[in-house]
């Protein structure tokens, strides 16, 4: 259905070819629809005016009255500014504009009163407002100050071309005032008064223009409500779908592959890896497809429960497939399976970007017969060329590193849909993985292998490099190996080499041969090359490897006991937690040492404290959410959601995503394919939605 709201935002009165293509480019608007859900993030009492004593460095937005008594132009070329000094009788604050200087230069004037509108920002020794909005204090500006105002968020450029805060609103009232009244809404009737939500177009009015305080909270209820329930429904009616199918693989027996591997394990399996094998089994035997989570701190042997997962399908006739995020993680599954199922006539293959044109035409050829029966590899899995006779389970690993595209093409290599057994050592909660990961179940492994001593975390700056350099000394006298990881960050690669090769130079200098051997690996070098250093480092050659954060995920080393970041500041707070993750696995004391500048913003210093504090991953996760939001979170933005939202927070709104999905749950119940006449607006809606259709019961 094509409405009004699908029309070009160029097309809205005031905007026009040139703005659009900003209002695209910053912040991704191009139809009226883009613009109407574009929310104000805050609000500001306009009738209340701040005074310039007051100014500190929690300030946000504020509004003072006052005078100018100065406007010079200073600077040259690029720093050229126009600098107004101005002040409300309680002290002096500069305005500064650095685009459209001459129309400022003509508007502001020594004498008259004004308003100023503005963020301020710490400049030298005080602050100054870069571009506020500049209004002669004329009794109809002032009445214009009288409600609450919305603040849309902006970037530089649109500000410095002339849209600014006020521009923006005046865009939206126009826009709102052409098109509400062909609004329909978009919930029934019988939600609105089960959940006393207001109407579409009073939230939609009062988002954007507030009467007062009690319409905002109405309009912000009902619109963050609406997101999160249909973001509910569209997820539980694929699940619907997938539970109403009975075409999942029946993985029933178990016999040599499954027992053999069993009694080879050199150590009893946690009680965590048994429940969730058994969450597993119960899956694998029940008729339907599996789609599960497994979640598990790094170390807590998760692999382990891939494999012996494998082994179902395979005592089946089934084959089974392991994807790993990287290269190196995936030699190391590969290398590290033999020991476990020696003696049970299981074959197993690698498949990798570098493996020879020879072998993997003989690997190919091997899945499609089907004397291949767990193939291990990389992205290599997932291209066209490989097929398999009857693929019954495919296990991801660290599945936040794979896009949901990389991921359902594994769907479509076998006839019948394999089992899917999505790993990762990123905790999220409960609610929010089934959002973020669609229709999928969960499974966690809360319990780590025994007498895994904690890791020791310290925070060195530069100037005690010496002291770290006379730790790790120590550390390889007592027999152990040290990792150093640098950053590898992709818009700064080059600089990201050159700080490895670097590093690299510096820890030979220091620590050298023969008394020392120091293996290195990063992305750049040949897959031999790399292999021979890994392997240099993994056989205990080589005392230290330093690396890239290519070892971040799932390298496995028990001997390696200390853990040596670079550039520690640079790195997110699960990506921390992940490299640190590679060491704490054997018998020894283990040591993270985070190294940094001496200056750190105030985000940094959160995360490295954080990190010296705890162990914890659920912890560091949980504060990880509450820092970034789940936006950020780690990977997790490439695989989107369903529906894009626009107020709802997944991290704040926890308790509304509960209630919409039990909700969810009840309306479905009754009515599963929504074709009772009281639920034909949410069928029409979901069916409206764009991404709806992405079908992610079959993308994990
Ligand atoms: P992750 O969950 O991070 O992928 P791994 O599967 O790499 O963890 O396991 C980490 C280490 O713990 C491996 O060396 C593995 O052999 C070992 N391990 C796994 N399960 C157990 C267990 N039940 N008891 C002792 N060690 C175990
Ligand atoms: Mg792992």
């Amino acid at each position: 259905m094509v409405s009004m709201l699908d029309s070009d935002i160029k097309f809205l009165q005031g905007v026009g070819p040139r703005r659009a293509e900003l209002l695209q480019k910053e912040l991704g608007i191009s139809t009226f629809r883009d613009m109407l859900y574009t929310f104000p993030f805050r609000y500001i009492d306009r009738s209340k005016f701040h005074s310039v004593r007051d100014i500190d460095s929690t300030s946000a937005y504020i509004q003072l009255k006052g005078q100018i008594t100065s406007v010079n132009l200073v600077g040259e070329l690029r720093g050229k500014r126009l600098v107004a000094t101005f002040t409300d009788g309680t002290g002096y604050i500069e305005l500064v504009f650095f685009q459209g200087i001459k129309w400022m230069q003509e508007k502001l004037r020594v004498g008259p009163e004004y308003i100023v509108f503005g963020k301020p920002s710490i400049f030298k020794q005080g602050y100054n407002l870069v571009h506020p909005e500049v209004d002669l204090a004329t009794n109809e500006n002032l009445g214009m100050t009288g409600y609450l105002t919305g603040i849309y968020s902006s970037t530089e450029k649109l500000r410095g071309s002339g849209i600014g805060n006020k521009v923006f609103t005046k865009l939206q009232s126009t826009l709102l005032n052409q098109v509400i009244d062909s609004i329909s809404e978009t919930l029934p009737e019988y939600i609105m008064e089960q959940k006393r939500l207001c109407p579409l177009r009073y939230a939609l009015r009062n988002i954007h223009f507030p009467t007062d305080l009690q319409a905002l909270a109405k309009a912000q209820k009902r619109l963050k409500f609406e997101e999160l329930f249909y973001l509910q429904l569209s997820l539980l009616k694929q699940k619907s779908i997938r539970m109403k199918s009975s075409n999942g693989v029946i993985l029933n027996k178990l016999s040599k592959g499954f027992n053999t591997t069993y009694n080879n394990l050199p150590f009893p399996l946690t009680e965590a890896q048994k429940r969730v094998i058994k969450e597993i089994r119960a899956d694998v035997i029940s008729g339907k497809q599996m789609n599960r989570l497994l979640q598990g701190d790094v170390g807590s042997g998760k692999t382990l429960v891939a494999i012996l997962s494998a082994m179902m399908a395979v005592d089946n006739g089934y084959q089974a497939c392991i994807m790993a995020p990287t290269e190196v993680l995936a030699n190391q599954h590969y290398n590290g399976v033999f020991k476990f199922i020696e003696g049970s006539g299981v074959k197993v293959a690698l498949l990798t970007g570098n493996t020879k044109t020879k072998e993997r035409k003989a690997i190919h050829a091997g899945l499609e017969d089907g004397s291949i029966n767990i193939i291990f590899g990389t992205h290599a899995l997932i291209e066209d060329t490989v097929q398999f006779k009857k693929l019954g389970l495919a296990v991801i690993d660290e599945q936040h590193r794979f896009g949901v595209d990389q991921r359902s093409k594994l769907w479509s290599k076998s006839k019948i849909a394999p089992h899917i057994l999505v790993m990762t050592a990123t905790p999220i909660p409960r609610t929010l993985a089934m959002t973020l990961y669609g229709d999928l179940d969960v499974s966690v492994i809360d319990e780590l292998p025994p007498g895994r001593k904690p890791i020791q975390t310290v925070h060195l700056t530069e100037t005690r490099r010496g002291e770290m350099y006379a730790f790790m000394r120590k550390q390889i006298k007592l027999g152990r190996q040290v990792f150093i990881v640098y950053p590898l960050i992709k818009e700064s690669e080059k600089m990201d080499y050159k700080n490895l090769e670097e590093g690299y130079l510096n820890i030979t200098e220091e620590f050298r041969q023969p008394d020392y051997i120091t293996a290195v690996v990063h992305g750049k070098q040949k897959a031999e090359d790399k292999a021979f250093d890994m392997n240099l480092f993994a056989s205990g050659k080589a005392n230290i490897l330093v690396s890239t954060s290519v070892i971040e995920v799932g390298v496995d080393i028990p001997n390696a006991s200390v853990m040596i970041i670079e550039s520690a500041e640079r790195f997110g707070l699960s990506q921390l937690h992940q490299l640190r993750g590679r060491v704490g696995r054997g018998a020894e004391k283990s040591y993270c040492i985070l190294m940094t500048g001496y200056k750190l913003s105030e985000e940094s210093r959160q995360r490295i404290d954080l990190m010296c504090q705890t162990n914890d991953g659920f912890e560091l996760a949980e504060a990880d959410l509450r820092m970034r939001g789940p936006g950020d979170f780690e990977g997790t933005r490439q695989s989107g959601l369903a529906i894009e939202l626009h107020i709802a927070s997944l991290s704040k709104d926890t308790p509304v995503l509960e209630e919409a999905r039990e909700l969810g749950i009840k309306i479905l119940k009754d009515d599963p394919y929504l074709n009772t006449e009281m639920n034909y607006i949410l069928a029409r809606e979901l069916k409206n939605m764009k991404e709806e259709l992405k079908d992610y019961s079959k993308i994990s």
